[in-house]
């Protein structure tokens, strides 16, 4: 559709540079940007040496958070916390009064 203008509509390859693609890298490995954003990410990605190494190192650094392994704290965690808070805290100070029941 001529002088069409939205998330169809193609970003201009000449506008993508180094900033323009690292400006927008988190939204290009979601998979958010209108296609033709991506298209010009992609072509960027695949003509430029560092921006390839730069999408490279990000990606694996994500795959290695996602892979870590979950802790979960044991179920007494937060009224060991507050214990041991409790003995820490100066009295002039009052009694911790901890909101869990709020969340
Ligand atoms: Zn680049």
């Amino acid at each position: 559709m001529p002088g069409r203008v939205g998330k169809e509509s193609l970003f201009p390859a000449h506008l993508m540079d180094c900033l323009a693609f690292r400006s927008s890298h988190l939204e290009f490995v979601d998979r958010t940007l209108p296609r033709g954003m991506m298209a010009a990410m992609e072509a960027h990605c695949g003509s430029c040496a560092d921006c390839t190494a730069f999408d490279t190192a990000l990606r694996r650094g994500l795959l290695v958070a996602w892979n870590l392994a979950r802790i979960e704290p044991r179920p007494d965690f937060l009224e060991r916390l507050h214990s041991r808070i409790e003995v820490r805290r100066p009295a002039t100070l009052g009694p911790v009064t901890p909101r869990l029941a709020a969340g």
